[in-house]
């Protein structure tokens, strides 16, 4: 086996190198990975760009998925040669308040993959067990890979919120999260409106399995909520406070509108408009890992799949930048050497 290994850094904010980087055995909690896949996410623009404080070189990606290949001392439940995912959330500490009561996700000691620790641009990384996610057999390791960040952000989403079956869910925006979140909400059983900008995302958006479209250029969208009912749930998967505000009277009383899009804009409601009808504005942050494997799952039975480009890791650089233009359709995928990117039975 290598003692080097391959990754695509960032040196500082906005410049990749492509380097060799000495393999390391994992530490305490820890397992090493051997990447197959790793997905390009929005939220890597986090790392690349230097929006968060990084201590450079720092390695992005947080949709990743490999193979365990050592073990560090104190892991239990997980196998050598186990094909495992990565996503944001790089591992509950297990011992703060948070973690005490339940909430992993909001873990006071939480590092977020990519940005704290290294991420999946890469063809090993070192991971904490605590944040791992089961792989299922049936899913191949690039059309996994999507579903760690993008999946299971817009399917905890769904199933955590208060619509029921039958109800008006409204997703907004037809992108990267958008696309898996209208056929999650399809799946789910709710009545589905897809909200985007001009006409040509119709037929999309009615593939996936949008029972109504609205084209938020020619139409108001809230008024157009309106007349199907109101919305249970509107999903905002487009970035800025603006979008929220927009869609916001598009509710239903006791109805929610769950940002998932970061953008530096204040959200705008009115309190008139919180407090006769009892609406509310919510975030999501991705999920825990038991939610992570239930996406999975939930995906592979339903057949919800992300579309996806595949890419040579070598091309990450290239990719971003293609992400970052809006010109992914929906999600690029970089595979590495190690895996085919194929599901384990077809091996
Ligand atoms: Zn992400
Ligand atoms: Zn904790």
């Amino acid at each position: 086996m290598s003692a080097t290994y391959k990754a695509i850094q960032v040196t500082k904010p906005g410049e990749f190198a492509t380097v060799m980087k000495p393999l390391v055995d994992p530490g305490p909690g820890q397992v090493r990975i051997r990447v197959e896949a790793c997905g390009v996410c929005h939220s890597d623009s986090g790392t690349v760009e230097g929006a968060f404080p990084i201590s450079w070189p720092r390695v992005p990606g947080h949709e990743v998925v490999g193979r365990i290949d050592a073990l560090g001392t104190g892991v239990q439940g997980w196998e050598l040669r186990q094909r495992v995912g990565v996503g944001f959330l790089g591992g509950s500490c297990g011992y703060c308040e948070f973690c005490r009561n339940g909430d992993l996700v909001n873990c006071r000691n939480q590092e977020f993959t990519g940005i704290h620790s290294d991420g999946g641009y890469a063809e090993v990384m070192i991971a904490k067990a605590t944040g791992l996610v089961r792989i299922p057999d049936d899913l191949s390791s690039a059309d996994a890979a999507p579903l760690l960040c993008a999946g299971l952000t817009t399917f905890n989403a769904l199933r955590n919120s208060p619509a029921k079956a039958g109800d008006l869910v409204a997703v907004l925006g037809i992108g990267g999260l958008g696309h898996l979140a209208v056929q999650y909400a399809r799946r789910m059983g709710f009545e589905v409106a897809a909200i985007s900008r001009g006409s040509n995302t119709a037929e999309l958006a009615r593939k996936l399995g949008a029972h109504h479209y609205i084209d938020s250029a020619a139409t108001d969208p809230a008024p157009a909520l309106q007349a199907l009912g109101g919305a249970k749930v509107i999903v905002v998967t487009a970035s800025g406070g603006k979008t929220i505000a927009e869609t916001f009277k598009g509710l239903r009383p006791g109805g929610v509108s769950i940002d998932l899009g970061v953008g530096p804009d204040p959200v705008e409601v009115t309190s008139v408009d919180l407090i006769f009808g009892e609406r509310k504005v919510a975030g999501s942050l991705t999920g825990n890992p038991a939610a992570g494997d239930a996406t999975l799952r939930f995906s592979m039975l339903s057949g919800v799949s992300a579309m996806i480009e595949t890419v040579p890791l070598e091309e990450a650089p290239a990719a971003y930048a293609k992400m970052m233009a809006g010109k992914a359709r929906f999600r690029i995928v970089l595979v590495t050497k190690n895996g085919s990117g194929q599901a384990e039975q077809a091996k």
